[in-house]
């Protein structure tokens, strides 16, 4: 339960979440208040718009047409990125939908996604006082496609009214998550637009993430560790014999900072400790010899030594040699 934010708090959220916004003419006192409540409100809702060309989507935003009078969202997010504030206050988006849906809503007791709405815009509980609405700007086929500047604008508007009323991103929900008779937005999913407003949420609202183009990957021939994950050779390293890996190998599941080669990394450390634990074992064994001078030949004992050393070594020698 909020209380709505005020025209001029949610345009500071916005822009402090890095939105760019057009503001279109009466905006902040463009609304339905006159016919019904607006408020409490418990979350967003995302839609898609089902037309083409920025400037008639955001007219019709705005004014509506002979059915359905405007506004109907509070912001139309355009296929530029761009978000055109087009009324604030009630508005004709959410329509009827399902209560149950609401409940986990106002909770966010919900796991991936919602139960599925059993009811819709005519039968209903009323959306409108409830939710913020954005339209986006697509044809809603499928195939229209979603810009990165568009789909990030939709996170960040999101994330901005989730940071501004400290809820998670389970108060952001897709029309069609509302209503059963309606299917947008289509072309991305709901819980991926979550995941991405609960990314943004772990970071200040300042937080640009640079454009992570992911690099090319390397054929075999110039990379023969290509499509080798740190599983596979920490299974090579550690379960090619029946003892059971040392209770201090490391965690790779847990340890995400880990690459591939840090499990070779950490077999190599591990084997130079164990050198110089021989090297340090050897001198001490020889010392002991010389001190205890009587009884055993210290020339006898040190060359006891070195044999079963030279014989371990080459025991695991062999057992590395049967790999192949
Ligand atoms: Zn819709």
């Amino acid at each position: 339960m909020a209380t709505p934010l005020s025209a001029a708090a949610v345009l500071a959220a916005l822009r402090a979440e890095g939105v760019r916004v057009v503001e279109v003419g009466s905006w902040r006192t463009h609304n339905r208040n006159a016919k019904g409540a607006w408020g409490p409100v418990n979350g967003s809702i995302v839609h898609h718009t089902v037309t083409k060309g920025t400037a008639n989507t955001v007219a019709l935003c705005r004014d509506g047409h002979s059915t359905l009078p405007g506004p109907l969202c509070h912001g139309v997010i355009a296929k530029d990125g761009q978000v055109h504030m087009v009324g604030w206050g009630r508005a004709n988006h959410a329509g009827g939908g399902d209560g149950n849906v609401l409940t986990q809503v106002v909770n966010e007791s919900y796991g991936t996604r919602p139960t599925a709405p059993t009811k819709g815009n005519a039968n209903g509980t009323d959306g409108n006082s409830r939710f913020y609405g954005w339209e986006c700007e697509n044809l809603g086929d499928g195939r229209d496609p979603w810009p990165a500047a568009q789909y990030d604008a939709i996170v960040r508007v999101q994330a901005a009214l989730c940071r501004a009323h400290d809820w998670s991103a389970k108060s952001v929900i897709g029309h069609l998550e509302w209503s059963n008779d309606k299917i947008d937005p289509k072309g991305f999913t709901m819980p991926d637009l979550r995941a991405d407003v609960a990314e943004r949420l772990a970071h200040p609202a300042s937080w640009s993430p640079g454009k992570t183009t992911p690099a090319p990957a390397p054929s075999p021939e110039e990379n023969p560790m290509a499509g080798i994950t740190k599983q596979d050779i920490y299974d090579a390293v550690w379960k090619t014999d029946q003892i059971p890996a040392p209770a201090d190998a490391p965690d790779i599941k847990t340890n995400k900072a880990w690459a591939a080669q840090s499990v070779l990394t950490d077999v190599h450390g591990r084997v130079r400790r164990m050198d110089a634990t021989v090297a340090a074992q050897a001198a001490a064994i020889k010392a002991l010899a010389a001190q205890l001078g009587g009884g055993a030949d210290t020339a006898t004992i040190v060359a006891a030594v070195e044999t079963a050393i030279r014989d371990a070594v080459i025991k695991v020698d062999v057992d590395i040699n049967q790999e192949s």
